[in-house]
């Protein structure tokens, strides 16, 4: 028996591994996509070979790309930007790494306490969280982002409409400031060259500049897996997990196993509870089936997956919430056409932003020429000004919103590197009609039901939709003050690449699957340790170091409930991902 399995290798479930791994707890990791160990080799810098929904490498579908991908059911228009895989998501993901908003925790007094969704608040206070952000910030490591001139263009519109510039990591007011990101810095040649042999560790060291975040960052060639410039978890907590034993006097090295897809959670009833004690997987290149016991089990599946998974295991479900009050951010796009070239395809992806406490959050982003195209012609108000069906809202944007085509698609694409992106991220709220349940149309697949994603968009609270609508004007007045000539608003279907809260921690037991500690209500021994755990949507900045944090806490609370250990953080000083001791690891084990 291990002491713990934990289900899904992505932003939240390596965290937990890595974490009782290094108090010598026996973690066995299991995950249904491809290991994403060797990025060197196994990616390219190719939009469609690493992006395509079908056969792509970074894709919700298993390691052999000439087998089907795994449907979703998705009754209104949307994407769900999910990875199969060691690392999960956090392969696609920009690195981004703000702190929740303080006004989303129990027990906010400040003046805009009344701004937030104040009926589904986090089940503790802001304060207690601080030390896990700090935390997890040191282990990635969290930087302040290397920036270009895409970022200048945007401050300049920030400074235009007369925001400050917020140098606080707690979010107290409405300012605009560099990312705080998980990409390690440019050293050497990085940033400097185009010149591949040139951008090979150790010469150049941290962001090469390159622009492909989104493809999965193998950058710098040569380097060391844990020293590649983007922190998604297969590079930074997945190392330390498997070397626990190195870097760690006292850890254990975790039990990894990819293309190992889990199906079903088993319980026992001890003493009138109903316990977790194994999981069945299966093995997807072979077919064959497994069972593994534990005295915990963590699921990180994400916030889609876990729900399935519950919901495929017969776990009680008594009010009805497991996977209900899905939060997404609302996102929309506005683009505007600049009169001059801001680099915007160069550098980190996404490296400035302007945060509103109680509405939501913007952010500049770049994106190389796919990606680009792919975002600007996704809308839910079709093609600009076309139908007369009341689609497409007007505002301080150019004409109606929606997607452009011909000429005006063509002059826009003509040239990425004149176009200033804004990405609008909505605070929303927790709304029971959004959520994760079991496909009664589509059939079962080798792993069970499939699951299905509901996002009512056009019914949401009036408050999300106001944030929305606030938020993608203030957009439209920062690039209008950065001087853009055009500025397109696209209005976005659900574009699900945040996602969050399915099964969500909270103070009453009438709307939350979780309690306090991050343990299943209704199943004891069973945590929950992905985006589905947040209590809400967090104040609309990106989620994953706040589930990151909570990860954390969540492995301390297991770690002093079921292994009569104690609290570590606050009390010892965390050994970063790109330590030498790490790197040695990593290098000794020949990861
Ligand atoms: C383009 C893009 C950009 C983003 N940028 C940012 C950003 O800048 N900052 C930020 O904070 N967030 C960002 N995100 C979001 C970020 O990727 C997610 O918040 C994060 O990955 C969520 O972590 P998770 O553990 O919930 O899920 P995931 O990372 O998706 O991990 C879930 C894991 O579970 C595995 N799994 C699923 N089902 C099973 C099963 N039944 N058995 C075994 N394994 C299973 C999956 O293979 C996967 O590895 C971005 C996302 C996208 C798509």
């Amino acid at each position: 028996m291990r002491d713990v399995i934990v289900i899904g290798a992505g932003g939240g479930g390596a965290v937990v591994a890595k974490e009782l791994a290094a108090r010598g707890l026996d973690v066995l990791m299991l995950d249904a996509g491809p290991a994403h160990a060797k990025p060197d080799t196994d990616w390219t810098q190719l939009e469609d070979d690493q992006n395509n929904l079908f056969k792509g490498a970074l894709r919700w579908g298993p390691s052999d790309r000439t087998k089907t991908g795994w449907l979703r059911d998705t009754p209104q228009p949307s994407f769900i930007n999910q990875v199969a895989g060691v690392g999960g998501t956090t392969t696609h993901y920009f690195g981004n790494s703000p702190r929740a908003m303080p006004g989303v925790f129990a027990g906010y007094a400040g003046a805009d306490a009344a701004l937030y969704d104040t009926a589904h608040r986090f089940p503790f206070r802001y304060d207690e969280l601080v030390p896990y952000y700090r935390w997890v910030e040191a282990i990635l490591p969290v930087q302040t982002a290397a920036m270009g001139t895409k970022e200048a263009a945007f401050f300049r519109g920030c400074e235009g409409i007369g925001l400050p510039v917020q140098t606080s990591k707690d979010i107290t007011r409405d300012a605009f400031r560099p990312q705080e990101n998980a990409i390690l810095q440019p050293e050497g040649w990085a940033g400097r060259t185009n010149d591949p042999a040139r951008l090979q560790y150790p010469q150049a060291k941290g962001c090469t500049f390159c622009g492909h975040c989104y493809q999965g960052c193998a950058m710098p060639r040569q380097a060391p897996v844990n020293l590649k410039a983007k922190r998604a978890t297969n590079v930074s907590y997945v190392p330390m997990a498997k070397t626990a034993d190195l870097w760690m006097p006292g850890g254990k090295a975790i039990t990894l196993r990819a293309n190992a897809f889990v199906t079903r959670i088993h319980t026992t009833r001890r003493n009138g509870e109903l316990e977790a004690s194994r999981v069945d997987w299966r093995d997807v290149r072979s077919g064959q089936r497994h069972t593994e016991e534990a005295r915990v089990i963590v699921l990180a599946a994400g916030v889609v997956e876990s729900p399935r998974l519950w919901l495929n295991s017969d776990l009680p479900d008594p009010n009805g919430w497991v996977g209900r009050g899905l939060t997404e951010h609302a996102f929309d796009w506005l683009i505007g056409v600049m009169p001059y070239d801001t680099e915007s395809s160069k550098g980190p992806a996404s490296a400035a932003r302007a945060d509103f406490p109680g509405s939501g959050a913007l952010e500049n982003v770049g994106l190389t020429p796919g990606i680009q195209a792919l975002a600007s012609n996704f809308s839910d108000s079709g093609i600009r000004g076309a139908y007369d069906l009341g689609l497409g809202e007007t505002g301080p944007w150019t004409g109606k919103a929606g997607r452009a085509v011909g000429r005006e698609l063509k002059d826009m694409m003509g040239d990425v590197n004149r176009l200033l992106n804004v990405l609008v991220i909505t605070d929303d709220d927790v709304e029971a009609q959004n959520r994760v349940t079991l496909s009664r149309i589509f059939p079962r697949d080798e792993h069970g039901a499939i699951p299905r994603v509901e996002i009512a968009k056009r019914q949401r609270s009036a408050r999300t939709l106001r944030n929305r609508r606030q938020l993608a004007e203030k957009a439209a007045h920062i690039l209008k003050a950065a001087g853009a000539t055009k500025i397109l608003r696209v209005d976005f279907p659900p574009f699900l690449l945040h996602l969050q809260s399915s099964m969500r921690m909270g103070l009453s037991a009438d709307n939350s699957v979780l309690d306090d500690q991050g343990e299943a209500r209704w199943v004891k021994r069973l945590y929950v340790a992905d985006n589905a755990a947040l209590a809400n949507g967090y104040g609309g900045v990106n989620p994953t170091l706040t589930t990151q944090a909570l990860a954390t806490r969540t492995a301390e609370k297991i770690f002093q409930k079921y292994f009569g250990g104690e609290a570590w953080v606050g009390r010892e000083g965390p050994i970063s991902s790109v330590d030498d001791r790490v790197t040695q690891a990593v290098l000794a084990r020949g990861l």
